[in-house]
């Protein structure tokens, strides 16, 4: 396949989040030309801290946006589980709990990669498809938008997240399943004052009711990033409802939650980010229509869940899969659809494992489940946060190898001998580049 073919396939990326843009970044680097589509009208802001890891930190390596990450880091100082009048029963520092050093906020991470293709991108905002027609006779797709434009590309990937429309509107939800975990989270973003307790910590309060709120510090915006999640076994529809109808649900809910409710109740009317959601794993029997040239890349495709902790970093290795796949069967879709799936679906199978008492174990009815739940968290504290232990972390990890040999972690494959536009990064703070 010459540049000169390669360089007139279209793409259009529906979804600009993580995932969209991720694969945007690749494509342009392999001489496609993309488009990206978002139905939010400027970058969607919001949502927590978000972990980068395993496979999503090769694939970010590989981009050469290492630094980038590292200098976009939150600063959040550790973890500390509290009752509602927040007395600690656990405290675990960067490295020992599940603060990593590559704590980033998704709304950051999105801008990141939006500032790194918004040069060889088109960024459409404030539209969505509304039909997709693959055209036989043309070996095209014809795209319908809501907004009446009709446009024609040679491939679609939808990155739309969990819920997505467009991938009903191209695949008819056919071997598609959103499977509820009977979990309710929203994250939104209150000021992070100068006296609030535990401010550079990630501060998990858990609550009886099945309830929890937690707090992730953003320094530079100088804003706090709120959670909540709490159980219910059927969804209430209240991820239906309007802005204000959701934050009226938050405050009715957390209305006895104690002191750091109070002051998240009291900032959440005035929050412009509030993200609400019923939570569902997708398992989709097919990433792509039979042709191999309409794909689902991301959550749209094989949504964990945060419970899983990997979100992220799937989206930016599946991307960074997809595109390689395209790049190398460009003559061929189907064989890059095929490849696509037996490269990533043994990542996303392992990862998408919830472990059967989460998310239920973690959530207590009574106050005297909570008390009893935060005391074991402080055993768990003890074992994980020493020092000893994290000493002898490695060590025990190299004996145990030893005798029980693991399958070698692998590496994502490399597709570098088909870039052909090696863009110049946007980012100063770059390491290693593509
Ligand atoms: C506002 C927000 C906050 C989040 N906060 C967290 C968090 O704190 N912690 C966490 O673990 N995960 C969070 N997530 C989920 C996390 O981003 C994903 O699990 C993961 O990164 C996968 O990314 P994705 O790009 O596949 O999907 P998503 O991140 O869900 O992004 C999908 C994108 O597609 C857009 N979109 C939706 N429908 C259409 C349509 N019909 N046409 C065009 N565009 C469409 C959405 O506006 C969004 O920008 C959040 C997601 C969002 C959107």
């Amino acid at each position: 396949m010459s540049v000169a073919t390669a360089a007139k396939k279209s793409v259009l990326i529906s979804g600009g989040s993580i995932a969209g843009p991720a694969a945007a970044f690749w494509l342009n680097r392999y001489g496609f030309k993309t488009t990206v589509v978002e139905r939010w009208p400027e970058l969607r802001p919001g949502g927590q801290s978000i972990d980068v890891a395993h496979y999503g930190l090769e694939a970010v390596q590989r981009m050469g946006l290492e630094g980038e990450l590292r200098a976009r880091f939150t600063g959040e100082k550790g973890t500390t589980f509290t009752d509602k009048n927040n007395q600690v029963y656990m405290q675990l520092g960067v490295g020992s709990g599940p603060t990593n050093e590559f704590e980033i906020l998704r709304g950051d991470f999105a801008d990141m990669l939006y500032q790194e293709t918004k040069a060889d991108t088109e960024w459409i905002f404030g539209d969505y498809i509304i039909g997709v027609n693959e055209r036989l006779s043309t070996d095209d797709i014809e795209v319908e938008f809501k907004s009446g434009k009709k446009e024609i590309y040679d491939y679609v990937i939808i990155a739309e997240g969990a819920r997505s429309w467009g991938r009903k509107t191209a695949f008819g939800n056919k071997g598609i399943e959103y499977k509820p975990i009977g979990t309710y989270i929203a994250y939104f973003s209150i000021p992070l004052e100068q006296d609030t307790p535990f401010g550079d910590q990630w501060h998990v309060i858990w609550l009886s009711g099945q309830r929890a709120i937690y707090f992730r510090p953003d320094f530079k915006a100088k804003t706090q990033r709120a959670g909540i999640m709490f159980l219910s076994k059927e969804s209430k529809g209240y991820e239906k409802l309007s802005e204000s109808e959701q934050k009226a649900v938050i405050a009715e809910i957390y209305k006895d939650g104690g002191i750091n409710a109070e002051r998240m109740i009291k900032h959440l009317d005035k929050s412009e980010d509030l993200y609400f959601e019923y939570l569902g794993q997708v398992h989709a029997e097919k990433w792509s229509s039979e042709s191999g040239k309409i794909y689902l890349c991301g959550d749209s495709a094989w949504c964990g869940t945060p419970l899983i902790g990997m979100g992220t970093s799937l989206s930016v290795a599946g991307a960074y899969i997809l595109s390689g796949e395209l790049a190398k069967n460009q003559n061929n879709p189907r064989l890059a659809a095929k490849s696509y799936e037996n490269n990533f679906r043994p990542i996303v199978k392992e990862a998408q494992k919830l472990p059967p008492f989460i998310p239920r174990a973690l959530f207590q009815e009574s106050e005297w489940g909570v008390k009893i739940w935060l005391n074991t968290t402080t055993v768990l504290g003890w074992i994980f946060g020493s020092r000893l232990v994290i000493a002898l972390t490695p060590t025990i990890v190299n004996i145990w190898s030893r005798f029980f040999p693991t399958e070698e972690k692998k590496t994502l494959p490399d597709y570098e001998q088909y870039i052909t536009n090696p863009i110049k990064l946007v980012s100063t703070a770059t390491t290693k580049k593509a």
